[in-house]
């Protein structure tokens, strides 16, 4: 049985930075970052002219969809890290993300990472859909503002500017997006443990991850 810890939490709460760490520490543990699949499925449609309300539609693009993970991300054969990051893209994922045909054709997809010597997966049901037997369940929370304020300073690092007031709009909005929806909706998995970074460092926040798996 593959190990698994599952990192699930809201927008912007550091779960991939955090996955990523978590997966070096373990002796390069595999990384899916779940949200990067809603993300290239929204590419998808907005480059195949397919509607954010057409559940169908998207499905059928979120199932045959052809993507590369390795430095980057590739979608049919082209570089697409920096486009899935923007934020149009992002709103597009949370929509088609709703859509229970959308998720259902990423499963697979995603329980094939579970691979040796072991997967750290993050996202929004890595714990209470996608990888239920998990070895370690975390729900990493952070409040809005701690999260809206990470969000501005990653932004001014890459020399864009941004309004904090703006940032914590719309990280509630894809907060209640993501809790209210009827499919998958976020929430702690049966047995995870809750991780509040709000006042913890990246350093912090790894080691007491590393510390729950026993490391
Ligand atoms: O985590 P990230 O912001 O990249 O995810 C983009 C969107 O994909 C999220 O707003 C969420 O609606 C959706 N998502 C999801 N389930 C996951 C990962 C992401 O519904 N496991």
């Amino acid at each position: 049985n593959i190990p698994v810890i599952t990192i699930d939490g809201p927008t912007a709460s550091g779960k991939g930075t955090i996955a990523a760490l978590v997966a070096r520490a373990l002796g390069d543990w595999h990384v899916l970052d779940s949200g990067a699949l809603y993300r290239l499925t929204a590419l998808a449609c907005r480059r195949a002219g397919v509607s954010g309300d057409d559940p169908e539609q998207a499905a059928r693009l979120a199932r045959e969809l052809d993507v590369c993970f390795g430095d980057g991300v590739w979608l049919d054969g082209e570089e697409v890290s920096e486009a899935i990051r923007q934020e149009a893209v992002g709103n597009l994922a949370s929509r088609v993300a709703a859509y229970p045909a959308v998720r259902e054709a990423l499963l697979a997809r995603q329980q094939a990472f579970r691979r040796v010597p072991g997967l750290v997966a993050d996202g929004r049901d890595m714990g209470t859909v996608v990888f239920p037997d998990a070895q370690l369940k975390v729900f990493l929370v952070a409040s809005a503002q701690a999260r809206a304020e990470r969000r501005y300073k990653q932004l001014l690092e890459k020399g864009i500017s941004a309004n904090i007031r703006d940032l914590l709009e719309d990280l509630q909005a894809r907060d209640a997006r993501d809790t209210g929806r009827q499919a998958a909706p976020l929430k702690p998995a049966h047995g995870a443990r809750i991780l509040d970074s709000s006042e913890l460092s990246i350093e912090e926040t790894v080691q007491q991850i590393l510390t729950w798996y026993g490391n």
